[in-house]
């Protein structure tokens, strides 16, 4: 039987509202946490990059001279894929 939700039954919205084990709910919020915040720091790292220069394994990763970020933004990249991957 699904618990009650508002969201349409194919989103990640939907899925989250069937959580009925706090300990996997926690696990989720901490994944997306830290996927929010990977993705607020390469947002920073980027424009730091693009304005000042400060990574050049970015600004290369940008312009196609390479074919991903610094190791930095891989990590990042790492935990905003699992943060999509929580539900
Ligand atoms: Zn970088």
């Amino acid at each position: 039987m699904p618990r009650p939700s508002v969201h349409n039954p194919i989103t990640k919205s939907y899925a989250i509202d069937q959580i009925e084990d706090i300990e996997q709910l926690r696990k989720v919020a901490h994944r997306m946490w830290e996927a929010f915040l990977a993705s607020h720091a390469q947002s920073a790292h980027l424009i730091n990059a693009l304005l000042d220069g400060q990574c050049e394994k970015c600004l290369d990763a940008m312009t196609g001279d390479r074919e991903t970020g610094c190791a930095e933004w891989q990590e990042w990249q790492r935990k905003v894929s699992d943060g999509f991957g929580s539900v």
